[in-house]
């Protein structure tokens, strides 16, 4: 698999709270048929996808990420990690390999905010993590800001990149990670069975069911995984729809619904590998 190269992180959180509203429409990962209605849950592979929305307002259209079960196995040498995580899935956060269906049911921002690298215009993105998750909140919002600030990731040329802001008034998406329990209830009315992710109007929503499994397709790169949820659920709130594999043995689309099986392609997590 490939291995994604680190990137700089943008350091520094706190974290703070806010209940998240639910907004109205949605898109799931690894999702399938593109949707610009209310609800557009990511099932299986249908036609073209939605194109959705303005980077800023995204409102419309729905995705879901697919099944699949990876189990976390993969254990390191160190013996500090908990047991079950590598060093990369505590730099992705996780605190446990234990994923907990429910947990509180509250959002929490990640409190602060940090600067984008490099040049060209900022999109600000809020993170938030349910209260409760065995998630370290800002290693969870470093990851995610250090995937979307990757050359390889919607950067376009140095042309975009990402800041982080605990406003939401600022933020043209906000990134949650929750329990599947509470991250199937703001998919709705996409059916995500808590083992997709989603997008959902300005919100992406992800899984802790997928961020400690990952898919079998990714082995044991679940670190490659989590940079494609995040990149995936991303780019449909910047307006981008499904694609499709185009034959065995290429390189999936970043935007295919990998979670729900790469029919022959090999995983990718970037949209410019
Ligand atoms: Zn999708």
């Amino acid at each position: 698999m490939r291995t994604p190269t680190p990137v700089t992180r943008p350091t520094r959180l706190t974290r703070s709270l806010i209940c998240g509203s639910v907004a109205v429409l949605v898109t799931l990962t690894g999702c399938s048929s593109g949707s610009s209605g209310p609800a557009g849950a990511d099932s299986a592979s249908s036609g073209a996808a939605q194109q959705t929305t303005t980077p800023s307002s995204s409102a419309s259209g729905g995705t879901a990420e697919g099944e699949a079960d990876a189990t976390p196995s993969a254990q390191e040498t160190t013996t500090a990690l908990p047991p079950g995580l590598t060093e990369d899935d505590v730099e992705a956060g996780l605190t446990s390999a234990k994923v907990k269906w429910e947990a509180s049911g509250t959002l929490q921002t990640v409190k602060g905010s940090t600067r984008a690298p490099g040049k060209g215009k900022v999109y600000k993105v809020r993170i938030q993590v349910e209260k409760g998750i065995a998630v370290d909140g800002e290693k969870f919002a470093d990851f995610v800001l250090a995937t979307l600030n990757d050359d390889r990731s919607w950067t376009e040329n140095g042309t975009r990149r990402f800041a982080r802001t605990d406003k939401a008034s600022e933020a043209f998406t906000t990134v949650t990670l929750a329990s599947p329990q509470t991250s199937a209830d703001m998919c709705q009315p996409l059916q995500t069975y808590g083992k997709l992710s989603c997008r959902n109007g300005s919100r992406v929503m992800l899984t802790t069911y997928r961020w400690v499994k990952a898919i079998p397709e990714y082995k044991k790169d679940r670190e490659g995984y989590r940079h494609y949820v995040v990149n995936h659920e991303v780019g449909h709130a910047l307006g981008h729809g499904h694609e499709y594999c185009a034959g065995k043995g290429k390189l999936a689309p970043l935007m295919m619904q990998q979670t729900k099986g790469l029919l022959g392609c090999k995983p990718n997590p970037w949209p410019h590998p």
